[in-house]
């Protein structure tokens, strides 16, 4: 293995030039900082994305609220756009504090995607905003609709019959799949998802349920992707979801952070210089949580602190923004199996658009042992009555991490943070979760209550 070459160099040189590789080769939970932090009037600046994208993003989800609202009834409270709740977790983070050595300074807080209507994850943002996107083209290019129109027209014959002209295609661990299967099936659209290995059954089956073509495949992420790339552009008529580059998903998550602002105004939750925001992102192939941090720092600037969380067996994102080669290597390149319980985690080679694009905004990376997952799970369902699936866990360990690390106490010192922390709010991002069946959930909060005893 030492001898083995990657990019023109040993296993060896690479572990000697980068020692964190080390552990995350042994798949040891680590807490990486970011060297190429930058603060935000300076990152921008290499930045091609301004808020003007977001704002555009923002404008045409109002825009097909009054279709969502007409299709998806359960939206209606909130007159079709599709956004979670925030909650504090006070009694969560006492367990916490009562299972780690140090103090954890600030408040707590849970932002629930796990309980985003439609399909119950993250994913129903960047996911069913593309596809929105792509319709909305699609229908101002044939002069069938204008910006001007009440969108709810587009739940008609009409609509559904010149659609299914259209392909949309996407590989997908499962729940990126559901996104856009429900969306593209609601509208009309002949939709195929390429579902990996770590997809869920019971997904694929939802799927099924709603006339989306579903391929299975044996091996991972990258290879569902490639092949549902392939057919898909084989087909002039068929468009597919291109989860590794996509500016139009980026840009779908990314108008979380002003809705988040807006909810954080209301509840009193001040993000200033002297009341620093902590946010601790699970991240897969990075898009969502990408989306979502580069939204929260043009909202906060330097005031907000995006980590990313990832699996000690998939730590894709930490390893391409260390080596700077993003999507140039894959953890399987260095040994690691990207073998996860967090199925929506589980990608082995990270977005190299997301990477470079948030290569001066992000803070940090820390990685997350599957078992840690399980306690987290029922630990959360026990202390707050929320359950979430395995991977949107991997936020809720980050405040440990920050407080009880190396790392993160020199990232405190260096921010100039320490004597603020009292101040602070921490928001672990819950990436889903609400649509798991019961037996399953059962099954996840079992594991996590044996694994606790032990
Ligand atoms: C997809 C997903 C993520 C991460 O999103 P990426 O865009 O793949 O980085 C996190 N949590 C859950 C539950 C997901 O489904």
């Amino acid at each position: 293995m030492k001898d083995k070459i990657v990019l023109g160099k040993t296993i060896d040189k690479w572990t000697k030039d980068y020692p964190l590789l080390e552990d995350l080769i042994c798949t040891k939970e680590v807490f990486w900082t970011n060297p190429k932090y930058r603060k935000f009037d300076e990152a921008i600046k290499n930045i091609s994305l301004s808020e003007n994208h977001v704002k555009d993003a923002e404008e045409r989800l109002q825009r097909f609220a009054p279709y969502i609202e007409k299709v998806f009834p359960e939206t209606k409270d909130k007159q079709g756009i599709i956004e979670s709740p925030i909650v504090e977790i006070p009694d969560m983070k006492d367990y916490l504090d009562a299972h780690c050595e140090t103090n954890l300074l600030g408040n707590l807080l849970l932002k629930c995607d796990s309980h985003l209507a439609i399909s119950g994850s993250i994913k129903a943002r960047g996911g069913i905003y593309e596809v929105l996107k792509h319709a909305e083209d699609l229908a101002i290019d044939h002069s069938m609709l204008s910006k001007e129109d009440n969108y709810a027209i587009l739940d008609s014959d009409k609509f559904r019959e010149f659609f299914s002209q259209y392909s949309v295609a996407v590989g997908s661990t499962g729940n990126l799949g559901l996104s856009i299967g429900i969306m593209s099936a609601k509208l009309g659209f002949k939709v195929t998802v390429h579902m990996s290995a770590d997809a869920k059954k019971w997904k694929k089956d939802l799927l099924r349920s709603k006339g989306v073509i579903v391929v299975e495949y044996e091996s991972d992420y990258s290879k569902a992707v490639e092949e549902g790339r392939k057919q898909s552009d084989a087909n002039p008529n068929s468009y597919f979801v291109d989860d590794e580059n996509s500016i139009n998903l980026f840009l779908g998550y990314a108008v979380a952070a002003y809705r988040l602002k807006k909810q954080l105004d209301e509840l009193g939750v001040i993000v200033d210089r002297d009341h620093p925001l902590f946010v601790y992102l699970p991240c897969g192939v990075g898009g969502g949580p990408g989306g979502v941090a580069f939204g929260l720092k043009l909202a906060y600037k330097d005031n907000v602190h995006c980590f990313f969380a990832e699996p000690t067996h998939s730590p894709c994102m930490l390893i391409g923004l260390m080596t700077e080669e993003h999507d140039q290597v894959s953890v399987q390149d260095f040994g690691i199996d990207n073998i996860t319980a967090a199925d929506g985690l589980a990608v082995g080679r990270a977005s190299g658009f997301v990477g470079k694009t948030l290569e001066n905004l992000l803070s940090g990376d820390y990685t997350i042992d599957d078992d840690k997952l399980y306690v987290l799970l029922s630990a959360l369902a026990d202390t707050e009555n929320i359950y979430l699936e395995p991977s949107a866990l991997a936020g809720v360990g980050g405040i440990v991490d920050l407080f009880n690390t190396k790392a993160g106490q020199k990232y405190l010192r260096d921010s100039n943070l320490i004597d603020k922390m009292k101040n602070a709010n921490h928001i672990a991002w819950a990436t889903g979760g609400s649509m798991v069946p019961k037996e399953e959930m059962d099954k996840y909060y079992e594991k996590g209550i044996e694994l606790s005893r032990e």
